[in-house]
């Protein structure tokens, strides 16, 4: 039987905290290549892997269909991204059903960016305004899943109820370079504020570059009064193209010393390096100013990531200690 040293087993302990990031395949050959993907990733043994769900709820079945590997064939906690812009209450709440039925118990809360052009009020919004909407929701869907009055189901015993899945996580996501759509940064803070609020109990960054948008970000957060874990969202960019369609995406502005690093260098084999050497120094940095892990985006890829955590020169909490942190808001 193989027995780990005592160095090696302080060498996990310390190991920062991580998770992952992934999106539905596009096609069969791509959810071969995912299957594989996972299971790499899950030899880091990471919280959980989020799996990203398609504004307007156009990737429901694909989504399921990788929290359900997730499920099945890793130890791993598959966490379902939500989005409910375009949804009426009835769809949310029957989205939110599904996927608890399916065994999912943890939970990214979003409204989701509506069609352009269409403003308040549209049908194309739907009824939810807000993703604490939609954390409120999750929470409620959950209840009226125990009917706690035996004759609501006559012969439902208590040890049953008990068995059911249940949100375990309900994560928002925050801004830490603001929102595009936000005017002031206070704005951005009370939006986060008001997620907790609504029962959310850990929060998911965007993307950032640089480690004082975060950590100043989580001060004026805790000054506001939100006490809920604040995981920095991080993405080892490999390619230019890919870090110009994430200033796209994101309306966070590159850093142009990594634009300009990766537009000249010519190999594959070298903007890898480029983009994992930011990451691991960007991650270093926000772990080091008291970060309680890493949310790692991974494009569907795991050598960057891996290479990321590898290079990580900072050790951090373990996972009990997070784990104890999370609790029930509501
Ligand atoms: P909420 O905070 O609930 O906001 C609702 C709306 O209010 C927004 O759409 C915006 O119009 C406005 N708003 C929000 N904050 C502000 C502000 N500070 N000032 C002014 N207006 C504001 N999108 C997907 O479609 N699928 C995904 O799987 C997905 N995953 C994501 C994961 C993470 C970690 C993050 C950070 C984003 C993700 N997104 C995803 C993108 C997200 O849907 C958009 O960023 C969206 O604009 C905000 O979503 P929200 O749920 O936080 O919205």
């Amino acid at each position: 039987m193989p027995v780990s040293s005592p160095s090696a087993a302080a060498d996990a302990a310390c190991r920062p905290r991580v998770s992952f990031e992934l999106f539905p395949p596009r096609n069969d050959a791509a959810a071969l290549a995912l299957g594989r993907t996972i299971d790499r990733l899950a030899e880091a043994d990471p919280d959980f892997i989020s799996v990203t769900f398609g504004a307007g709820g156009t990737s429901r079945g694909p989504s399921l269909t990788v929290l359900r590997y997730i499920l099945d064939h890793t130890d791993v906690e598959p966490m379902a991204h939500l989005t409910c812009v375009g949804s009426s209450h009835a769809d949310a709440n029957r989205l939110v059903r599904e996927f608890l039925d399916a065994g999912i118990t943890s939970f990214l809360a979003l409204r989701g960016d509506p069609p352009k052009g269409a403003v308040d009020g549209d049908d194309a919004i739907g009824d939810l305004a807000s993703s604490a909407e939609l954390v409120q929701l999750i929470h409620r869907v959950q209840e009226e899943r125990e009917p706690f009055g035996q004759s609501r189901i006559p012969g439902t015993r208590a040890s049953e109820i008990r068995d059911r899945p249940r949100p375990e996580r309900v994560a928002v996501a925050a801004f830490p370079t603001g929102h595009p759509r936000s005017r002031f940064p206070s704005q951005d803070i009370d939006a986060l504020l008001a997620k907790e609020v609504a029962g959310a109990n850990l929060a998911i960054t965007q993307l950032f570059w640089y480690a004082d948008d975060y950590l100043g970000f989580v001060d004026r957060a805790r000054a506001a009064g939100v006490t809920m874990d604040i995981l920095p969202g991080i993405m080892p960019v490999t390619t230019p193209a890919r870090l110009r369609r994430l200033a796209e995406l994101t309306g966070v502005p590159a850093p142009s010393d990594l634009a300009i690093a990766l537009q000249v260098e010519p190999s594959e084999a070298g903007q890898l390096e480029i983009g994992v050497d930011y990451a691991a120094r960007l991650g270093s940095e926000v772990l080091a100013g008291g970060a309680p892990g890493l949310h790692l985006y991974t494009f569907n890829r795991h050598e960057a990531v891996l290479s990321t955590i590898d290079r990580l020169t900072v050790s951090t909490p373990t996972r009990s200690s997070l784990s104890e942190r999370i609790e029930y808001t509501i």
